[in-house]
């Protein structure tokens, strides 16, 4: 989406909002013995009670052959995205590491954002993946300047995932948001400055680098969704959904 008007600017930045209080109160919730349907449901409770829609739910993604079962992605450990939280009872264990992965419509509006959340304790080389993977969301944004180009934002998640030891997942990468949960253009999380769709004020754009401790071979799971990375190595996502502004890119869910 573009943004062309003050009332869309303030709808995007409400819904931003409400997106990043919703997930900071999930993440609150992220304890040992908790079950990701117990997320899911508290997730569309809490966008519910606002007036708000769960995007998610009932989305149907291009090449999916079912509509998405819930509001929540919950993807844990090795589970790269997409993990659906309310089909079989998936309990957090100390030591995992858990992907949530939201959106919400405001005023029509979507807005998409993720984290990766350790529980409880974790090793010292997945704490590393989630602090390079969160890194390299703050350098996508910081390089999504208006006269930009999408390859600048790509490159600089790549460079910093691969610069403390792990790898991106080519397959998967950033969007357009706004009027749809997926709107063109497709960003990459690897790639070379200057090259791709340039950057310009007005943009809506979720920025979301994925990535792994191990080899980036993925495979998708039975159930049409999660995606697994092939060797069983972890797998860390940060997202935010952003606006391309004049001075820089501001960041809507947080
Ligand atoms: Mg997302
Ligand atoms: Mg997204």
């Amino acid at each position: 989406m573009i943004i062309t008007n003050n009332t869309e600017r303030g709808n995007l930045i409400e819904a931003g909002k409400r997106l990043a209080v919703v997930l900071r109160a999930l993440k609150a919730k992220v304890v040992p013995n908790i079950t990701a349907e117990e997320l899911d449901d508290l997730a569309e409770e809490l966008i519910r009670a606002k007036g708000d829609e769960p995007c998610f739910l009932g989305y149907t993604p291009e090449g999916a052959s079912r509509p998405y079962p819930a509001t929540l992605c919950v993807s844990i450990n090795d589970e790269v995205v997409h993990g659906i939280p309310n089909e079989s009872v998936k309990v957090l264990k100390k030591g995992d590491i858990v992907g949530l992965d939201l959106g919400l419509t405001h005023n029509d509006i979507v807005v998409d954002s993720a984290i990766t959340v350790p529980v409880g304790e974790i090793g010292q080389e997945v704490s590393l993946l989630l602090d390079a993977t969160e890194r390299a969301l703050a350098k996508g944004i910081a390089a999504a300047n208006p006269g930009k180009h999408i390859g600048d934002i790509s490159y600089a998640i790549q460079e910093e995932i691969e610069h403390a030891g792990f790898k991106v997942i080519r397959e998967l990468g950033g969007h357009g948001v706004g009027n749809l949960v997926h709107e063109e253009p497709f960003i990459p999380n690897f790639g070379r400055p200057g090259e791709g769709e340039l950057l310009v004020e007005g943009m809506v754009l979720a920025l979301e680098p994925i990535s792994t401790a191990g080899k980036a071979a993925i495979t998708l799971a039975a159930d049409g969704y999660t995606f697994r990375t092939k060797d069983g190595s972890r797998s860390a996502h940060f997202e935010h959904t952003i606006l391309i502004e004049r001075r820089g890119a501001r960041i809507i869910t947080q």
